[in-house]
């Protein structure tokens, strides 16, 4: 058993991305393959309401990648492909996502995000057992969420934070935040782990509040905040949390979960504003076109006031940082919008 936390290098070559064919996944993918022209990606992906290959976009005519339509909950093809494929890397991305969804029918959080997670678990710790495992390493996905709700006053989230989720779906990542820990500290299994604040960018899933903004304001329809609007989140830019996961993967110390974050807090309300005022930028309307659409409805049921992350030990120990800004980021969100609006009408 590991006694302490041991830094270590890891060149990722073979990998398994879990969930590739979400949002985050997606850019993941594609983002790897653009970074390290030395790495094959299998993609392994049930393509839920959530999943559409379309997402990857260039990768899936790139020869070094993949795709594999499965479910993984399904732990003879988990370990088919690990072994198949000679797999050194697992980036577990795979998860049902949506606080809302978990809220009206959790059953499918508890079986994707904890019976999923505890599979391929199991799948590394048995096909790796003859692996040094300097050369494997399984990196689990995860979500500020699972440190619940923080006053307008308190301290951000760091990795020293108790867990406290709120949510099915957050208390369901918490569960496979503890059990991919209990793999290094229980059998040495080589993992790393990555918690972020909110994601937003290119292939976001409609559902999502960002891309609900620009569908309503596309539509002349309500958009709908919830509460008082002045729940606050701390946004990130997809492709920032790409390089996170990619320079943990290589630089981050076994059996550490590192909080990845920009430090850029924001009200929904003032997002929602922002948005109205860009996508009239964009198609040169005024914005009170799209602001007067803004409206205040019914809470989310234990809805979380407000996530903020520290993010100094992922700068420290591993030298990331974040490059996007956040209006600048969002401008791309909503320009690639724009250019594939299909994207916003698709079903789920
Ligand atoms: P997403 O809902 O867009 O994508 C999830 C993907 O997982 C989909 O392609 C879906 O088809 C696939 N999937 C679901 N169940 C599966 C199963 N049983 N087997 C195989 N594939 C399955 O989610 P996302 O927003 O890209 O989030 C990805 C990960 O990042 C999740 O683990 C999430 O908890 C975490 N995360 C997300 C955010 C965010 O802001 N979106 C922030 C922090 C962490």
């Amino acid at each position: 058993m590991p006694d302490e936390l041991t830094p270590a290098r890891h060149a990722p070559r073979r990998l398994l991305v879990t969930g590739g064919a979400g949002f985050i996944g997606s850019n993941f993918v594609r983002h790897m393959l653009a970074s390290d022209p030395s790495v094959r990606i299998v993609t392994l992906d049930a393509l839920t309401y959530a999943g559409r290959l379309e997402n990857l976009g260039s990768a899936m005519a790139d020869p070094r990648h993949s795709f594999h339509r499965g479910d993984i909950c399904d732990a003879a093809s988990v370990r088919e492909l690990l072994r198949g494929h000679s797999i050194d890397t697992v980036v577990h991305f795979a998860a049902e996502s949506h606080v809302d969804r978990s809220i009206v029918g959790p059953a499918p959080f508890v079986t994707t995000n904890l019976v999923g997670t505890f599979t391929l678990l199991e799948a590394a710790r048995d096909v790796w057992a003859e692996r040094p495992p300097a050369g494997v390493r399984f990196h689990h996905v995860s979500t500020d969420e699972v440190f619940g709700s923080l006053g307008e006053h308190d301290a951000a989230f760091s990795e020293a934070t108790p867990y406290a989720p709120s949510s099915p779906y957050s208390a369901s990542k918490a569960g496979s935040d503890h059990l991919v820990r209990a793999y290094y500290h229980t059998y040495g299994l080589p993992v790393t782990g990555t918690n972020c604040s909110n994601n937003y960018g290119p292939c976001q899933h409609p559902e999502k509040f960002i891309p609900t903004v620009i569908r309503s304001c596309l539509a002349g329809r309500r958009i709908p905040v919830y509460g008082t609007g002045r729940n606050v989140r701390d946004w990130l830019y997809v492709e920032d949390h790409c390089r996170a996961v990619e320079q943990v993967i290589r630089s981050g110390a076994l059996g550490q979960i590192y909080l990845v974050g920009a430090r850029n807090e924001q009200r929904n309300l003032d997002i929602a504003r922002l948005l109205c005022r860009l996508l009239a930028e964009a198609l040169g309307q005024t914005a009170e076109r799209y602001l007067e659409l803004i409206e205040l409805v019914v809470d989310r049921p234990g809805h979380d006031f407000r996530y903020a992350i520290d993010p100094s030990r992922i700068e420290r120990e591993v030298g990331w940082r974040p490059r996007e800004g956040f209006e600048t980021g969002l401008r791309k969100t909503v320009e690639w919008y724009l250019a594939n609006r299909a994207f916003l009408e698709a079903p789920g």
